[in-house]
């Protein structure tokens, strides 16, 4: 790739190229577990050191997971990339590469189910202590994190309910006590993110959620240093198995190349929704960090400079939600985000079902919220789903 500083557009579709003899325009899906050595010099001296593009083994890295790993890099402006089998393993990775028995971890206590399970339940098993804080609370992390603190995790938006993390605030508390900030980014999307310029030291990625963004494959990402990711992260990875299918990483690479209008054009959905949605009556309240009635809405419009592709919003009750959910015809009951096709979900009784109710309560999953991600469909239709369903919700109701 040419040397200029280019920008986000042209890196996603041109970064970590590598062509083979033939000069293929699209990549080449390098589907092999292992790569053949000239003679038994070779494969001696490529176990003692591999080279930038010498491999050993696809748990390892392959060519193919290698160019994701390179293009995905260059667009967050990280030094480099280690790409996992999913979102968890990247997350459990980042984490559990860098921590011992006796380390100190604060952590924003509003996460996806599944991180919060490796941070409650995991790292204390094996005598990590992890401390929870409310995470919009500044002075709360400024109390958790004391001298000698190993790490800070958050979401930076957090899975449902939508709060931010103040970003380069946080990373400034975490860095005054020498610990490594690491933030699950993905509802920032690698779009509107700049959590390494805002101080961020790694970024993971469910890569299964806007960077494929069409419902294919589970894919995660781990973005740092070159010395976090070879010297720490890549040890423990390629020797745990958390390797990236070859397969799964072309698929990503092709998502990376469209990932920028996907993702403007559903956030720009988004907002028209959450604006029509909070001006209809049925609704108390939507959740949307666009939207001026966000409490954080001018921290997200200088972090990120969107409002995302997600909002909530609050039925009442678990009957209206599902009421409202079963009277959708286009938006489709399911679990992913960041999708093409806009999907809703009711947390309480799915993702973060496992939680006992006061902790959901605690973390604004109430019995009535509503998690819908927009995706590339026409917003207009969108809208007359969304109030259709409400009408049929209301009606249901009135005569029930
Ligand atoms: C989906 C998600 C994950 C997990 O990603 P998988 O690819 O499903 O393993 C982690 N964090 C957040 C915030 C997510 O939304």
């Amino acid at each position: 790739m040419s040397k200029r500083d280019l920008s986000r557009r042209t890196k996603a579709v041109h970064g970590g190229t590598r062509r083979s003899q033939y000069g293929e325009v699209s990549e080449a899906i390098f589907l092999t577990q292992g790569f053949v050595y000239d003679d038994a010099a070779q494969a001696e001296q490529r176990f003692i050191k591999a080279g930038e593009d010498e491999f050993i083994y696809a748990r390892y890295g392959n060519p193919t997971t290698r160019m994701f790993e390179e293009r995905i890099a260059a667009l967050e402006g990280a030094e480099d990339a280690f790409a996992t089998a999913s979102g968890m393993a990247a997350v459990n990775g980042a984490l559990v590469s860098m921590l011992k028995a006796g380390d100190r971890v604060v952590s924003s206590r509003a996460l996806f189910g599944s991180c919060l399970y490796i941070l409650e339940e995991i790292l204390p098993r094996f005598g990590v202590e992890v401390v929870f804080v409310d995470g919009t609370s500044l002075d709360e992390w400024r109390a958790a994190v004391t001298p000698g603190t190993k790490a800070v995790f958050f979401e930076s938006v957090s899975n449902p309910a939508l709060d931010l993390i103040d970003v380069a605030a946080v990373s400034e508390i975490a860095h005054a006590a020498g610990a490594l900030v690491i933030a699950d980014n993905v509802f920032a999307t690698p779009v509107f993110s700049r959590a390494i310029e805002q101080g961020v030291d790694v970024v993971v990625y469910s890569a299964t959620k806007h960077i494929d963004g069409q419902g294919r494959v589970l894919g995660g990402v781990i973005l740092g240093s070159k010395e976090f990711i070879r010297k720490t992260a890549e040890p423990y990875l390629k020797h745990t198995g958390a390797a990236l299918s070859p397969f799964s990483a072309w698929l990503l690479l092709k998502g990376l190349e469209t990932m920028e209008l996907r993702v403007r054009a559903q956030a720009a959905s988004a907002q028209q929704i959450a604006e029509a949605l909070e001006a209809d009556d049925r609704l108390a309240r939507v959740i949307y960090p666009g939207l001026p009635a966000h409490p954080q809405h001018a921290l997200a419009m200088e972090q990120m400079g969107s409002g995302g592709t997600v909002l909530a919003f609050d039925l009442g009750s678990k009957e209206a939600a599902f009421r409202f959910l079963d009277a959708l015809e286009i938006v489709l009951i399911s679990n992913n985000l960041g999708d093409a096709k806009s999907i809703v979900t009711h947390p309480a009784t799915t993702t973060h079902q496992r939680l006992a109710e006061e902790q959901r309560a605690t973390l604004g999953i109430t019995p009535g919220l509503v998690r819908l991600s927009i995706g590339l469909e026409d917003p207009a239709d969108l809208i007359a789903d969304l109030q259709g369903a409400l009408e049929a919700a209301a009606r249901v109701a009135a005569e029930a």
